[in-house]
């Protein structure tokens, strides 16, 4: 049975990192959200195992590989959606109220601007979205808190903004990150680290690609064009910094000298229920324990070191220029990091691709976001090109 206050939703990257822990949220809260529907790529199997959880009853797949037997092995009554206008059609069922976007990649950017078009609330997790068509997706919301953070660093700023996506009064907008694997590893060692030790986080659990991009550090690099997108703050007025015991992650410093930090414990639920219960506070039945406040006896902020860390620089260069290069950076780090997930390069070569291939980019400013998911394409081709692979991606 529904409850009158509870909220319908189409999750879009159920079968992920992020998407799982939203699915765990759901199951928590029963009666506040029901999953009304759920996409993802190629993973029918997964979605099918979410589906006897959870009960939901639209599935959708916009990867190549269709599976009949798969679809004969999901409930009765199933409704199957494929192909990438899938992601388009349960964004905007009327059935829906609220859009959860927990996919990897650039294929959430189309359904966000027609769900914030149609005037749906969108939580939205997913960096490369926001930041290859940032201009089109903010340019797409109608009303305050229409498009909130589920990101753990973009999620604590908006608490501390007081829950409002507005740059208003703030002198200056920080980010923590926990300096991954290699923070007190010496620079120049880094040029042997394993695919292992790379997807060692010792913070948060996470997909491999977002993984690898903390222990580079892109991360945060994506993490500060994101923040601009958000909260519509210009690159000066964003910065990152190191904070390993990842108990604050977002710092606000305004204008009249006040300073506002966010603090939780690094579980992806809690910025997930925050934001998808605005304007409500839920309470955990069985909380993600934080410790006690007086166990936090150490707080350390350092500088993110350009040596050991190039590419938070190399994104904040980007960030600086505008224009197709964050469209590009995406793109470029993404070829990058499959090729080092796959063993085709080493770690160090991940920063050395990425700026040389924006070296020779010329770039264009796009028109529009159709345009933005081209330039996204051109920065995974040159990538490609450079360590004679493929230049189309196989991925379906
Ligand atoms: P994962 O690789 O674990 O999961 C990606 C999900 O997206 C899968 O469900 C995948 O489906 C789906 N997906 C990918 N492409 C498509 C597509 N074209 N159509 C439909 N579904 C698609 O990623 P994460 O959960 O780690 O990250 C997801 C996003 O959230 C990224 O943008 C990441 O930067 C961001 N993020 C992640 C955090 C984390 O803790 N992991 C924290 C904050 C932000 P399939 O399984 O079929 O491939
Ligand atoms: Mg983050």
């Amino acid at each position: 049975m529904m409850d009158k206050k509870s909220v319908r939703i189409a999750l879009i990257g159920a079968t992920g990192s992020v998407g799982r822990s939203v699915v765990n949220v759901c199951e928590t809260f029963r009666k506040r959200f029901v999953l009304h529907s759920m996409a993802a790529r190629n993973n029918a199997g997964a979605l099918i195992e979410l589906q006897e959880r959870t009960g939901c009853r639209v599935l959708a797949l916009t990867g190549t590989r269709r599976s009949r037997e798969f679809e004969k092995r999901a409930a009765s009554g199933t409704r199957w959606l494929h192909g990438d206008d899938a992601l388009v059609e349960i964004a905007l069922d009327r059935e829906v109220d609220l859009v959860v976007v927990a996919s990897s990649g650039v294929s959430a950017i189309k359904p966000v601007i027609e769900a914030l078009g149609a005037g749906k609330r969108v939580c939205i997790a997913n960096k490369e979205s926001l930041i290859a068509a940032g201009k089109w997706i903010s340019g797409s919301v109608r009303y305050e808190n229409q498009l909130l953070p589920l990101d753990s660093e973009h999620n604590a700023l908006w608490q501390c903004l007081g829950k409002k996506c507005s740059c208003d009064g703030v002198a200056k907008l920080v980010l923590t990150a926990s300096g991954g694997p290699f923070l007190s590893r010496p620079a120049d060692s880094l040029a042997h680290v394993t695919i292992k030790e790379v997807l060692k986080h010792p913070v948060w659990s996470m997909g491999p690609k977002i993984t690898v991009d903390s222990a580079s550090m892109m991360n945060k690099g994506f993490e500060i064009m994101e923040a601009g997108v958000l909260f519509g703050c210009e690159p000066e007025r964003v910065s990152a910094v190191i904070h390993p015991e990842s108990h604050v992650h977002g710092i606000v410093e305004f204008f009249d000298g006040t300073r506002r930090m966010a603090a939780f414990t690094p579980d992806m639920r809690i910025p997930i229920l925050c934001a998808m219960a605005y304007p409500d506070i839920l309470q955990w039945p069985e909380s993600p324990e934080a410790p006690p406040v007086e166990e936090v006896s150490v707080m350390t902020f350092l500088e993110i070191d350009a040596t050991r860390f190039p590419c938070f620089y190399i994104a904040r260069e980007a960030f600086k220029k505008g224009g197709g290069y964050p469209a590009f950076l995406v793109g470029a780090d993404e070829a990058a990091v499959n090729l080092f997930l796959q063993g085709k390069i080493a770690y160090r070569e991940i920063p050395a691709l990425i700026e040389e291939v924006i070296e020779e980019y010329s770039g264009h400013d796009p028109s529009c976001w159709q345009e933005a998911v081209e330039i996204v394409k051109e920065g995974g081709i040159r990538v490609r090109e450079k360590t004679g692979e493929s230049a189309y991606d196989d991925k379906g």
